[in-house]
């Protein structure tokens, strides 16, 4: 598939000295029109005309999750409400949600990005795209669906739930690109499955285009052992806060997630210290939007753990590549102190044959203890206990090495576990539910 912007591909000279020119434009309007900026930068001693160079970027202040809701639900915004034609909001799991505006403008530049990441995972004007991601506040269907209308493909809208159906769709309409998460995409092969399809000759998907949730290695092989070795399934990245998806995709490379870096100045920091490191070193990245009118954010801490590759891609883009993720800052459990992300525990578990994509991690206290029970669904039934004894030592002691902690293994039957149709939930954290 060809790229599908000129931008896509300029030298780094000139990403950079656009970008220089709209973070300069953004600060200017944002000082102006936005209070809370105002009040911040004031504080910090910092002035629009103190952005001299992209360099001038670490000296401004920081944007979180909390600022937005501080200032819930439109103190943020940068443009009068009669200027907006959409509003979106993200669900905390506490609290207000975040709530995001965008002005006409806003709308155009979110479907460019998401045209251009849909064309870097192969999506094409001749596509049939089944959209099965929720319609709604999310902005992840909306996103996606303008996006790939934009490339031309043909779109079938047909959000989550009612997976038989969905599948009827998808078979009855001849359904060639599916958009989900990586674990409804799973379930949909599951479902195609029980009601006697092959996912892979009896359904003419051959593009996935996965977000919303983590897309490790491990999950990527488990997909294609459902979809067929030839799929092409590619992971993209975004969030409402700073527009959606579209924010970074996977080119057929694979090798991270290319930037739209005409309209985000991505920065990694330490997430203790707040430094920004330098090129190549992991640490939470930090988006400065530079062509937003609603809600232009800058230096928004994003609380996902990433790294930052310059070199070119193959495919030609010059636009950087963020790696994919190793997680959510917020998505760190904390078990007897030790540092794990549930994509650690993925891994291991999906690196097992005889194990299958579905899992539970449970946290429990007992006393001062942290306990962490494994639930996982055995890829075939067996009945012969020393094959279940080898199973779940192998998982105990791939854990003990990889993460240094003790689990408890429950294998399950298949199919018992609970399936998603959206994000995953796959960790219960009861230790401090009394
Ligand atoms: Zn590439």
């Amino acid at each position: 598939m060809s790229i599908w912007s000129k931008e896509e591909t300029l030298p780094r000279e000139e990403i950079r000295k656009i970008q220089l020119e709209r973070l300069q434009e953004t600060v200017s309007r944002v000082y102006e029109k936005v209070e809370p900026y105002r009040k911040k930068m004031d504080e910090a001693g910092i002035k629009p005309e103190d952005i001299k160079s992209l360099d001038d970027l670490k000296r401004l202040p920081f944007v979180t999750k909390q600022d937005m809701r501080d200032n819930y639900p439109f103190g943020l915004f940068a443009v009068p409400k009669t200027d907006l034609v959409r509003i979106h909001a993200s669900s905390g799991t506490t609290g207000k949600p975040t709530v995001v505006g965008y002005t006409q403008g806003d709308l155009d530049t979110w479907t460019e990005c998401v045209s251009r990441i849909a064309c870097m995972g192969g999506a094409t004007k001749d596509d049939v795209a089944q959209i099965c991601f929720g319609y709604g506040m999310f902005t992840g269907a909306l996103g996606l669906h303008y996006g790939l209308e934009k490339v031309g493909a043909t779109i079938i809208p047909s959000s989550t739930g009612n997976s038989e159906k969905q599948i009827m769709y998808m078979k009855d309409f001849g359904a060639t690109l599916l958009v989900a998460t990586p674990s409804y995409a799973l379930r949909l092969a599951e479902v195609a499955r029980e009601m006697g399809l092959d996912p892979v000759k009896d359904l003419s998907i051959k593009t996935l285009l996965v977000g919303s949730e983590l897309l490790t290695d491990a999950m990527r092989e488990e997909m294609h052992k459902y979809w067929g070795a030839d799929v092409k399934i590619t992971s993209n990245y975004g969030m409402s806060e700073l527009m959606g998806p579209g924010v970074s995709g996977e080119c057929l490379e694979v090798c991270g997630m290319h930037i739209n870096e005409d309209f985000f100045i991505p920065e990694i920091i330490d997430p203790v210290t707040e430094e920004v490191l330098p090129e190549g070193e992991q640490g939470e990245l930090v988006i400065t939007c530079i062509k937003k009118e609603g809600i232009p954010l800058i230096r928004y801490r994003t609380r996902d753990i990433t790294r930052l590759f310059y070199d070119k891609c193959k495919c030609g883009r010059t636009f950087c590549r963020m790696e994919n993720l190793s997680g959510r800052s917020d998505d760190m459990l904390k078990i007897r102190g030790v540092n794990v992300f549930p994509s650690q525990i993925e891994e291991v578990i999906l690196g097992i044959e005889e194990l299958g994509p579905h899992y539970e991690i449970l946290l429990e206290r007992d006393g001062y203890l942290d306990k962490m029970t494994i639930k996982v669904e055995l890829a075939t039934i067996t009945d012969s206990f020393s094959t279940l004894e080898k199973i779940s030592s192998t998982l105990k002691n791939r854990l003990r090495t990889i993460l240094g902690l003790d689990a408890k293994v429950m294998l399950e039957s298949p199919n018992t576990l609970q399936r998603f149709e959206g994000k995953a939930k796959r960790v219960k954290d009861l230790r401090n539910i009394k």
